[in-house]
């Protein structure tokens, strides 16, 4: 896709005080946004009150996830005790390609013509904490800030978490794999300046419909674009917590183009 350099300022206005960028020609705003609920659901989940009374609690997403992205709430939770959703913050969704979540689901609180990325709607990328971001100096990625990432990956062994370093053996099981693949993709970014949100975003086939670098200020900084699905990966990956989502959320209600600027 052929994009042009632009730069977006957003002022979001979730309560967060939130700053963020948009993508799709001119320069775009935040819309006054404030998201019907806080928690991020597994791809496929339908609207919010239907979902509460849908999602059985049964785990069987959870089972199957290969990344082990899926909880289920807690009684301190936030909403629906029981009901399974992603907390992007530990582990974001990667969109596995046959969303094997989706098709575990007995219910259809995870829609079953969800299990194709164009039918994947999880929330929208927005920006929470603009001067965090590393790739503004150049900032390169150190072994620090990907270990926090080693740490919570449950299945590689305790010397592969102290090493921060993975061995792929030809007989892990699948979902070892698919971890073990992520944890290096992240090693191979150490000593590059971070655009760990841009270069990992598993949206396919273009993650650059979803996010991109873009100028500012003589440095770089992540823009979030119209085909992001939230799946929260980028939240996960960066290492200063710049980006969150808002779940359930579109493009099109989050940010808005402002007034006299020119389409692309
Ligand atoms: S798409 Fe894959 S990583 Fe995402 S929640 Fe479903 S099973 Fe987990
Ligand atoms: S920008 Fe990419 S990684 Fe981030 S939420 Fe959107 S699709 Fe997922
Ligand atoms: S991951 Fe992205 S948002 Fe986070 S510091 Fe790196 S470039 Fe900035």
């Amino acid at each position: 896709m052929q994009e042009k350099k632009r730069r977006q300022f957003i002022k979001q206005a979730t309560g967060l005080g939130v700053l963020g960028l948009a993508a799709a020609g001119g320069i775009w705003v935040a819309k006054d946004f404030k998201p019907e609920i806080s928690r991020l659901r597994p791809p496929g989940a339908v609207e919010e009150k239907k979902y509460l009374t849908m999602c059985i609690k049964c785990g069987q997403c959870l089972q199957v996830c290969p990344y082990d992205a899926i909880k289920l709430e807690d009684i301190d939770g936030k909403a629906g005790i029981g009901t399974a959703y992603i907390d992007p913050l530990e582990r974001g969704c990667y969109l596995c390609e046959a969303f094997p979540c989706v098709l575990a689901c007995p219910t259809g609180a995870l829609d079953h013509e969800s299990n194709v990325i164009e039918n994947v709607h999880m929330g929208m990328a927005i920006v929470v904490n603009e001067s965090a971001c590393l790739a503004l100096e150049g900032t390169k990625v150190t072994q620090e800030m990907i270990g926090r990432i080693y740490d919570h990956t449950a299945v590689i062994s305790e010397s592969e978490r102290h090493n921060r370093k993975v061995v792929p053996n030809d007989n892990d099981p699948e979902k070892v794999m698919l971890q073990k693949t992520l944890l290096q993709k992240l090693s191979d970014q150490e000593g590059k300046s971070c655009s760990l949100c841009a270069d990992l975003c598993p949206f396919t086939p273009d993650p650059s419909a979803a996010i991109g670098m873009v100028d500012k200020n003589g440095g770089l900084f992540p823009e979030i674009r119209d085909a992001c699905v939230g799946c929260g990966a980028c939240v996960e990956l960066c290492p200063t917590k710049v980006l969150q989502i808002l779940p359930h959320a579109t493009y099109a209600e989050v940010y808005k183009k402002k007034k006299g600027t020119k389409n692309a």
